[in-house]
């Protein structure tokens, strides 16, 4: 018999059902349980990645772990040219004080997620919990974003996160053009450093800075732009979600084109 499901898991499960019926998603089917999995999930055999989880845990011992041996391939020496290449984007960031956003900075928001993605999303600019934290999409409207991942099938992990710009405008306004006309530089190289093959901006302030002009949202969404050798892929920011649970299943649509051009669906 199936193992009872505890009631934080439970209302996890509520939550993320919700989230597909919000979506349009009603019909879902159950695959057949896998024993591997059950019996991992039961803790009964770990899962490969935990088998020398004794020692991962511990961080003094893992930090000490012998570098693996260099084996560079060509595929590995490009995957850490893009870390490398945001990595000295970083930097030359510094402490930023190139517009009147770091005023009232706490932490910079440089981005989040894999260098080597094939999926990056681009919002406006930190919030509060953001702007605490020093990460992009970590507050409400993060967590949305989170959902919409999982529901493309991916793990946040696996794609890009980045903002057009990379300090907290006060109040959440809308950057000013001089201070996202600022930051852009960055994006644009965060962007040939990452190398993505689609690109999804999250919102009206996103897409008028990726396609450098104003058009009002509707006329953008739904359809592909060419972008610097990349897919754009534009959709409502999951803030106005938020407001608006409405328009899930307009976004819901736009993302389809997203794993469509990635070949997820
Ligand atoms: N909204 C954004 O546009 N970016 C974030 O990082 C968080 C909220």
């Amino acid at each position: 018999m199936a193992a009872p499901i505890d009631p934080s898991s439970q209302q996890a499960i509520a939550a993320r059902l919700r989230f597909y019926r919000d979506l349009g998603l009603t019909e879902l089917y159950r695959r057949p349980a896998d024993p591997i999995t059950i019996a991992a999930m039961q803790d009964e055999i770990p899962l490969p990645e935990d088998r020398d989880g004794a020692l991962a845990e511990d961080p003094a011992i893992s930090s000490f772990k012998p570098a693996p041996q260099a084996h560079q391939t060509p595929e590995s020496a490009a995957s850490s040219n893009h870390a490398e290449a945001l990595r000295l984007i970083r930097e030359e960031i510094g402490d930023c004080t190139r517009c009147a956003l770091h005023k009232g900075r706490n932490k910079l928001v440089f981005a989040d997620g894999d260098p080597n993605a094939r999926l990056m999303f681009v919002g406006e600019g930190p919030g509060a919990d953001e702007d605490a934290q020093g990460l992009p999409f970590v507050g409400r409207a993060g967590q949305l974003l989170n959902n919409m991942i999982s529901a493309m099938g991916l793990k946040r992990e696996e794609v890009y996160i980045a903002n057009v710009v990379k300090c907290r405008p006060p109040g959440n306004r809308t950057p000013e053009p001089e201070e996202a006309n600022t930051c852009m530089p960055f994006l644009w190289r965060q962007i040939e450093a990452v190398r993505p093959e689609v690109i999804v901006a999250l919102g009206s302030t996103a897409a008028t800075y990726l396609l450098g002009q104003r058009q009002p949202l509707a006329g953008l969404r739904g359809k592909i732009h060419s972008l610097r050798g990349c897919r754009l892929i534009i959709t409502y920011h999951p803030a106005y979600l938020l407001r608006d649970p409405r328009q899930k299943k307009e976004a819901w649509a736009d993302l389809q084109i997203a794993m469509k051009e990635l070949g997820l669906k």
